[in-house]
């Protein structure tokens, strides 16, 4: 096993009112060097790809994103090779250090200047005998870590954890952490429904191909259920998205100061959106229980930047992807 299981559940007493409580599943937690929700994607995936007997791991995402790093991080302590091929988002704090950290884990990064040339590229630098990882981990195996990690929240239920929540609000990206968790909701027959907070435009994700995945992952593991049934469970809220992926929102950035407030700490593209969806549906009063599931990895950096190159001597190629600032740069225009 990769993570560490089952991630705990915690109330957040501050925001919980009578009525109304508040509730984080902290799959931060996942890992010691590097958790999130990558992590239980990559339990099957890496499992799979050994099976496969694949010397080479390839996926792709945008520069910097959380989920090559993990699979660099995690792909190579399995003794796979990594490559990745990154395409551009718009600059955020988090990108360097993380393209940094995946550079130091050993990444092969294949530059993508043009996020339309994305399959072209897969296409001419996939070999025979590599496992292919597809965008977010979000394949019928990714999305089985998910339908896992909603039966291990099942038990906590079951062992009086927590209340079981009338909604989970979590980020929804390349869906597989949604569709997963719909999956494994409806196996163990709870009543939960899942907020999933758009953080990628339409129509890269979308209901219904969220909806098809979690249908693809339960008949896999042998469940039954309608197409309806599992659209049903899943409600897509698309409140968060702002200028689209990547770019910060002030609600997001609120959102985050409140949670850091809290004791957790969150990110501009995916958790804090998420986050601010989660204050609102508090605010409005509505639900008897509110689990926010913090999909956001909170393992300290600095180990895995150990030898990591520094900054300035990272290509010049794949600075380009995030607008070749850096984030001195960055840091001073939004000073300024
Ligand atoms: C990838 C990611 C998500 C989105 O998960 P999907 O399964 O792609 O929808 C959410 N939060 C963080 C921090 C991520 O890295």
């Amino acid at each position: 096993m990769l993570g560490i299981y089952p991630s705990p559940v915690q109330r957040l007493d501050k925001l919980s009112q009578p009525g109304c409580e508040v509730w984080v599943k902290r799959d931060d937690l996942t890992h010691g060097l590097y958790g999130g929700n990558k992590v239980r994607k990559l339990e099957l995936l890496l499992a799979q790809a050994r099976t496969q007997g694949a010397r080479r791991l390839v996926t792709i995402g945008a520069v910097g994103s959380h989920h090559v790093l993990a699979t660099a991080v995690h792909g190579t302590r399995a003794g796979f090779d990594v490559a990745a091929i990154l395409s551009p988002q718009p600059f955020s704090p988090d990108i360097i250090p993380n393209l940094r950290a995946g550079l130091a884990a050993g990444l092969h990064p294949i530059p993508c200047p043009h996020t339309a040339r994305v399959p072209l590229a897969v296409v001419t630098n996939l070999r025979r005998g590599d496992y292919f990882i597809a965008p977010g981990g979000s394949n019928v195996q990714g999305a089985l870590g998910y339908a896992a990690a909603a039966v291990e929240l099942g038990e906590q239920v079951r062992r009086r954890d927590l209340p079981e929540p009338e909604i989970i609000v979590v980020a929804l990206g390349s869906g597989g952490t949604a569709a997963g968790l719909v999956a494994g909701l409806t196996l163990w027959g709870s009543r939960t429904r899942v907020v999933a907070v758009r953080v990628v435009p339409w129509p890269l994700v979308s209901r219904s191909s969220t909806v098809a995945l979690a249908h693809a992952a339960l008949r896999y593991i042998g469940g039954t259920a309608t197409l309806m049934d599992l659209s049903r469970r899943l409600e897509i809220d698309n409140l968060q998205l702002g200028n689209g992926y990547g770019h910060a929102t002030v609600e997001g950035a609120l959102a985050i100061q409140e949670a850091a407030s809290l004791g957790l700490h969150l990110d501009a593209t995916y958790t804090g959106k998420a986050f601010a969806c989660a204050l609102r549906r508090i605010a409005g009063k509505k639900y008897g229980t509110v689990l926010f599931w913090n999909t956001l990895s909170s393992a300290p950096m600095a180990p895995l930047l150990v030898n990591a190159p520094e900054e300035h001597a990272i290509e010049p190629s794949l600075r380009k992807l995030w607008g070749g600032s850096t984030s001195r740069a960055a840091a001073a225009s939004r000073a300024a």
